[in-house]
């Protein structure tokens, strides 16, 4: 029997990966897109970065991607509340309209974002899923109870916004990093995973990062990336510094090499800068 990834029940419907609205608002407003013909048809493909092995594409008529590991009551029930909570935040940044984004807004856009990770990834057979069934049910868990707030992040996850300007409807890119670090003196197998999500203008970033070692979950560990002008073509939204950001960014991916660097800016093999703490009885 299929599960849903998120609670165990029996997954019993084919969800699209693509949230449905999302893709109506994009082919509705394609003449509004960049670079888009009125009533161009809509593509959305989901591609993931492995070492060693050639991308994964998932990709259908009218980016009728589905997953099937999605639940009816999930899909129904909590995907739908924050769908319906973050699609008027979207929306206008599909068209690169200029927005303050507000910390309330910042953690709305993590969950999404994480949420929409964690739906793509759900595309990979489970033994090569990344997040695990307790990242999944943490985040359906705290999304059900209003009062958690921090709970339903996996340990050391980042999340950015950026803008972009080119002519791709909707993307979604995962990649897949393997590294190592060394933490009071024990080397420790790191691993990592990016997903790089575009949809019109709006553009988002999820990093999770793992260390076997739970005691070493912390915000302090940061992975070094590749060059490129990422201070000023990203907007944090988590870890949140709880106060009001702008969006876009002032540097826009322009076109699809822009988007394509900003969604491999971390190398597959990572180098990490250590927290000092980390180094003390090494
Ligand atoms: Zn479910």
């Amino acid at each position: 029997m299929r599960t849903c990834g998120f609670c165990d029940a029996r997954a019993d419907s084919r969800e699209h990966a693509w949230p449905d609205w999302l893709l109506e608002e994009l082919q509705r407003g394609s003449a509004r897109l960049h670079g888009l013909p009125p009533g161009a048809r809509i593509s959305a493909s989901v591609e993931a970065h492995r070492p060693g092995a050639p991308p994964l594409v998932w990709r259908g008529p009218k980016a009728n991607v589905r997953v099937k590991r999605v639940c009816k009551r999930c899909n129904n029930e909590w995907m739908s509340r924050l769908e319906d909570i973050a699609k008027p935040i979207i929306t206008p940044m599909l068209y690169g309209s200029r927005q303050a984004v507000p910390a309330s807004v910042q953690f709305t856009l993590t969950l999404w974002s994480l949420k929409t990770a964690m739906v793509f990834d759900c595309l990979h057979k489970p033994g090569r899923m990344f997040y695990s069934s307790e990242d999944r049910s943490s985040l359906r868990r705290g999304l059900l109870s209003p009062t958690a707030i921090v709970e339903p992040l996996p340990a050391i996850t980042r999340v950015w916004l950026a803008a972009y300007a080119g002519e791709l409807p909707a993307t979604s890119t995962v990649s897949r990093l393997y590294g190592d670090v060394s933490v009071r003196g024990r080397r420790q197998p790191l691993a990592g995973y990016v997903t790089t999500i575009s949809a019109g203008g709006f553009v988002t970033q999820v990093l999770t990062s793992r260390l076997p070692d739970h005691a070493a979950r912390t915000f302090d560990l940061t992975l070094v990336s590749r060059p490129g002008p990422w201070h000023e073509a990203t907007v944090c939204i988590w870890p949140s510094f709880w106060s009001e950001a702008r969006w876009p960014p002032p540097h826009i991916l322009r076109d699809q090499s822009a988007l394509d660097a900003f969604a491999q800016r971390w190398p597959r093999r990572p180098s990490v800068n250590i927290p000092p703490a980390w180094l003390d009885d090494a």
